[in-house]
């Protein structure tokens, strides 16, 4: 690839995405396979003044094994430095902030036993919980980036040498990523700034609810969270520090209400779910929760995801990107939520965001649940979002106003 572009990306991701602030610990969790990446992403982080930068290896096929020849008690018996691991650097008085650069395989678990997938991932996720509550409420910087791996190249780029797809893939991810306009940084902060506007006129609105149509029969009433509060582009952790969570990001995201989601929604994306595609699919709600659904292909996963725990056949996200995005306009799917969720308005099955309640970063998931807020151990997004997409918003004072229409910012 490019070596130029790589490092403007690493440099942007690091400098703007993470926006590492000097005598803080760096933590960057890095695929295997792409030693070059993190060094690059190491070399920025020092730049900015890293106190120190933590480099956790990721090894997909490691993994794989693991989960296939593991026992599934032993799979789930994590241990307490697994989280100390983490723990030590987030409190550490100099504080952290963290990158997950990922480089999946689709299809890295195709095949295993996909109940145990599950559960172990549930085991994992419940117990890292207090390190993810640092990302989940913002308390620090975080980013989420991905780069290719042969797997999903081949995923993207079918019936192509793999090196090749690799190299076409990378410039896919540069150009989407506003890096080949050779100044991502003043690119992103156009970006952002634009990003944020929309953002500030939907809170302004003070919506009680939204309301999403389309050709293809979706018709979809999603009640917002009590003290909710619109977000999008750029965040703020709790020392100040404006970073951007998800690189690329195109959307403006709220908290639905758990209770009030009421009628049917189409994906319009197939949605990658361990490996698998769920593809053709449908949910019906009623009073927040699915009473219905089906798929045209892998309906089990569907069932499996919504009934990973209690509240995962709820939502707790709803997301609007128009369909003008970089990443829609490229035409290509990518079997990747990072990607293709910014391609398309979205919701996104389980946990909430406290951080699209006021003051929710202070609050204690109980307190949470009763503004609306839905709690889970997943967060798995979905696209519903199609080009002929009108959204409609009602103020909590009755006035309407439109959001979108044919699948673009109205306003
Ligand atoms: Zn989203
Ligand atoms: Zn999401």
């Amino acid at each position: 690839m490019d070596q130029t572009y790589l490092q403007l990306y690493a440099d942007f991701i690091v400098k703007v995405g993470v926006n590492v602030r000097p005598r803080q610990n760096f933590i960057i969790r890095c695929p295997v396979t792409m030693p070059e990446f993190a060094h690059a992403c190491a070399k920025a982080g020092y730049e900015a003044g890293a106190k120190e930068v933590v480099v956790r290896w990721e090894d997909e096929r490691l993994a794989r094994i693991q989960m296939e020849q593991g026992k599934e008690e032993d799979l789930c018996a994590l241990k307490p430095y697994q989280l100390r691991s983490y723990l030590d650097y987030a409190e550490d008085p100099d504080g952290c902030c963290t990158l997950a650069i990922h480089a999946s395989d689709p299809e890295a678990f195709a095949g295993l036993d996909s109940g145990k997938l599950n559960r172990v991932n549930l085991a994992r996720r419940t117990f890292l919980k207090p390190w993810q509550e640092y990302t989940m409420n913002d308390r620090i910087q975080w980013c989420v980036v991905a780069v290719p791996a042969p797997g999903w190249a081949a995923k993207v780029f079918p019936g192509m040498p793999v090196d090749q797809a690799m190299e076409k893939l990378w410039q896919l991810i540069f150009e989407v990523c506003r890096v080949t306009t050779g100044d991502p940084v003043a690119a992103w902060k156009e970006h952002v700034a634009r990003t944020k506007a929309r953002r500030d006129q939907l809170n302004a609105w003070d919506l009680d609810r939204v309301r999403l149509q389309s050709a293809n029969g979706t018709d979809l009433t999603i009640g917002l969270a009590e003290d909710c509060t619109w977000e999008g582009a750029s965040s703020l952790a709790e020392n100040g520090a404006e970073f951007i969570a998800n690189v690329p990001t195109e959307e403006v995201f709220c908290a639905p209400h758990r209770d009030r989601v009421d009628g049917i929604v189409y994906g319009t994306k197939p949605y990658a779910y361990n490996g698998q595609l769920i593809e053709g699919w449908h949910v019906t709600f009623k009073d927040g929760k699915v009473v219905e659904h089906g798929a045209e292909k892998n309906t089990d996963l569907l069932q499996k995801l919504l009934t990973t725990d209690e509240n995962a056949d709820r939502i707790g996200e709803i997301a609007f990107v128009p369909a003008s995005s970089p990443i829609n306009r490229s035409g290509v799917l990518f079997f990747n939520t990072l990607f293709d969720e910014n391609a398309a308005c979205h919701i996104a099955f389980g946990a909430g965001y406290p951080t699209n309640i006021k003051g929710g970063a202070k609050l204690t998931r109980a307190q949470l649940m009763e503004k609306g807020l839905n709690d889970s151990a997943i967060h798995e997004d979905v696209m519903i979002g199609a080009p002929d997409t009108r959204i409609t918003g009602v103020r909590k004072n009755g006035e309407e106003v439109v959001i979108f229409e044919n699948g673009e910012w109205a306003f």
